[in-house]
């Protein structure tokens, strides 16, 4: 087993995506959204950049990380799965070596791809509930891991529901039945180890929604545990993790609630969701204004799902001040350049502490002694990274014998032989 190196040098990124650094920032209309708010808005020096390194510092694909650092990397940041923000996301390594994917929803297997993660990575994930923003893209991290890298099993937390049918192990083995096709279909290469199973099986850890607390990962010093959240119908967790005296929570979608309060007192990281008010989120969608037919009925509308499900700006202020994380991260936050200062008035009315608002591919770095916040530098052409390489013997044998075998003569008979179209032979 090897583990192959992406050996693209930072010049070589930029080279790739045709972008000088400075372009690179002023470019993307987001970027300066983490850019300026950690540094104009932190009252705690040491979540701007640590000396000599400015906060603009790119985060190159590839990068060491520390041994006693916990990297969070945001590969999608948005309910509205959209060029700049893909839907939910987010990445958590710790120095040890481990990682753990919090959520996938549609959009974020590209920005995986483009932060050079391979699927042998992406083997824990850890769903905060059954939205498909939150989990559409564990379907193609499923079918194309063990095409790939991931040659040992999916393995997936989620919460449990009222019935078994409301679970995420229900949406694990219907996965698995409705890719049947796509299962098959890959299964004349090797897609499993003789030691540690098939990539195409799954094992899921039923998490119980009401459990405060609950242990859903132990291993390696990495401790995982569950609360609940309040958000649509019963049924969605919110995750705290702890390695090494660092702790992050991940609410993943919420009303606010006092769970958090509890379970985030005084973390390093508190990732929190956060809505724009109704009116706002209104005349995004329909492009109404307060008077025209219909805007009523779609700022009621909005209401009622913010009122089921989701957490105001305000109310999010107020848990920071609360809670008083290292560094409090709004996140499922449509970050248009119009939404960014009422929504960190409304926080500063309560919180004067280091606050950002993600979006995809910021990256935070974390030590006992500071938390630095960056931006990956990526290709907008990556393939698949590919970090590990079995060899023959580690590989179960394929299920079927040759990469025909599953096609019938006829289609065969009709498939254009190579010497027909192949270039003539040089004398
Ligand atoms: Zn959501
Ligand atoms: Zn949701």
């Amino acid at each position: 087993m090897t583990a192959m190196k992406t050996n693209l040098t930072r010049r070589d990124l930029l080279k790739l995506s045709g972008l000088t650094l400075g372009t690179a920032v002023a470019s993307n209309a987001l970027a300066p959204v983490n850019a300026t708010l950690g540094a104009s808005l932190s009252k705690d020096k040491q979540s701007s950049g640590s000396p000599g390194l400015p906060e603009e510092t790119p985060f190159i694909p590839g990068e060491k990380l520390a041994a006693d650092e916990m990297r969070i990397t945001f590969l999608g940041s948005c309910f509205i799965p959209r060029l700049k923000q893909a839907a939910n996301s987010v990445f958590v390594e710790v120095g040890a070596g481990d990682s753990f994917v919090f959520d996938c929803g549609s959009g974020v297997t590209a920005k995986y791809v483009a932060c050079g993660i391979p699927y042998s990575r992406l083997d824990k994930i850890f769903l905060t509930h059954l939205h498909a923003d939150h989990m559409s893209d564990l379907i193609f991290i499923y079918c194309f891991g063990p095409s790939t890298d991931r040659k040992a099993p999916l393995y997936v937390w989620g919460p449990s529901g009222d019935k078994p049918e409301d679970g995420t192990r229900f949406l694990c083995d219907k996965m698995r039945e409705m890719m049947k096709w796509h299962i098959e279909s890959f299964s004349f290469l090797a897609t499993g180890l003789k030691q540690g199973g098939d990539g195409y099986d799954v094992v899921v850890h039923e998490c119980p929604y009401m459990t405060v607390g609950g242990a859903a990962y132990n291993r390696n010093g990495v401790k995982i545990t569950h609360f609940p959240a309040v958000h649509a119908r019963n049924g969605s967790i919110s995750y705290k993790l702890e390695w090494n005296g660092l702790s992050m929570v991940f609410t993943g979608d919420t009303q606010p609630n006092k769970y958090v309060i509890e379970q985030a007192k005084g973390v390093d990281v508190l990732i929190h969701e956060m809505a724009v008010p109704p009116e706002v989120w209104t005349t995004h969608m329909t492009g109404l204004h307060p008077g025209e037919p219909g805007y009523d009925r779609s700022v009621a509308y909005s209401k009622a799902v913010q009122a089921s499900s989701h957490t105001p700006q305000l109310a999010l202020g107020y848990i920071l001040s609360k809670t008083r994380p290292r560094l409090g991260v709004a996140t499922h936050f449509t970050a248009n350049p119009d939404a960014i200062k009422p929504a960190l008035d409304d926080i500063r009315h309560w919180y004067d502490g280091p606050f950002t608002i993600a979006t995809d591919l910021l990256v935070i770095n974390v030590s006992k002694n500071q938390i630095r916040q960056r931006r990956a530098v990526v290709s907008d052409y990556a393939w698949y990274p590919v970090g590990k390489i079995y060899s023959e013997t580690e590989l179960e044998k394929p299920r079927y014998p040759s990469p025909t075998a599953q096609l019938n003569s006829t289609l065969l008979g009709n498939v254009i032989p190579e010497e027909i179209y192949q270039r003539p032979k040089k004398k």
